[in-house]
């Protein structure tokens, strides 16, 4: 039997963020079972919008292409049980979102400020009643700036990379340094753009997993919350 959850404690808003790989989408999927918050995945989002430009043929890297794509197109995410369920204009792309070349168009397209506003804006609408964990780059610093608990979680390019690597198994034809390359260049992509780089808020809690197991970072993403909003 779980504790019950304090009034406080079910309308916060919970940020993590955090390089890619981090373990950030199942911590967010513990804290928001263990506090009865909506468990919103903002990358997700800028998948589904990565996903739309590649099926259209707009470049990635074409911020143009990109806004007037961006016209018209509806993006929604809805929590559920078992994830997460992101519809690209009335469709259900979920199962796709996870395909490597859409990570990477995701991370090109999300360079872009105007792209940036718009989900922002989504972003913040889905939030707006509190009572959700979302994760992403830039919740605790951009998105949310007042939330009650930010968490920066991160760790080791390698051990986010292999942790990475064995989720994706069985896939013989993936390399585990290939993934870790792939990483690093989205995290870089993140790390050193002009809006909103990926970085930790001045009043988030740093978080590094490189030597924790997972059971013992979601212990302590537990406590952290439960020590800002009570129980
Ligand atoms: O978290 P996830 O790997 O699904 O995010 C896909 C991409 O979307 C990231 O590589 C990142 O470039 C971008 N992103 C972002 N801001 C967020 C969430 C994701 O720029 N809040």
């Amino acid at each position: 039997m779980t504790t019950p959850v304090n009034r406080e404690a079910r309308r916060a808003v919970v940020a993590i963020d955090g390089p890619a790989g981090a373990g950030k989408s199942t911590v967010a999927k513990h804290i928001a079972s263990r506090f009865g918050l909506l468990n919103l995945e903002s990358g997700a989002m800028y998948r589904a919008f990565g996903l739309k430009a590649l099926r259209a043929g707009v470049d990635p890297d074409d911020s143009a292409g990109l806004e007037k794509l961006a016209i018209g197109t509806g993006i929604d995410l809805e929590a559920g049980d078992a994830g997460n369920r992101v519809l690209l204009d009335g469709e259900d792309v979920t199962a796709l979102l996870r395909d490597p070349a859409v990570s990477d168009a995701a991370s090109r397209v999300s360079v872009f400020s105007p792209i940036r506003a718009w989900m922002v804006r989504l972003q913040q609408a889905l939030g707006a009643r509190g009572g959700v964990v979302m994760e992403g780059r830039d919740i605790g610093t951009v998105v949310f700036p007042l939330a009650d608990v930010k968490i920066f979680l991160d760790a080791s390019a390698e051990v986010r990379g292999m942790r990475r690597y064995e989720q994706m198994q069985p896939a013989p034809e993936v390399q585990p340094d290939e993934v870790i390359r792939d990483l690093r260049a989205r995290d870089e992509r993140d790390r050193n753009r002009a809006d909103s780089p990926l970085k930790a808020a001045p009043d988030a809690v740093l978080l590094d997993s490189t030597s924790m197991s997972l059971e013992e970072v979601i212990e302590a993403a537990e406590k952290i919350v439960a020590g800002r909003v009570g129980r």
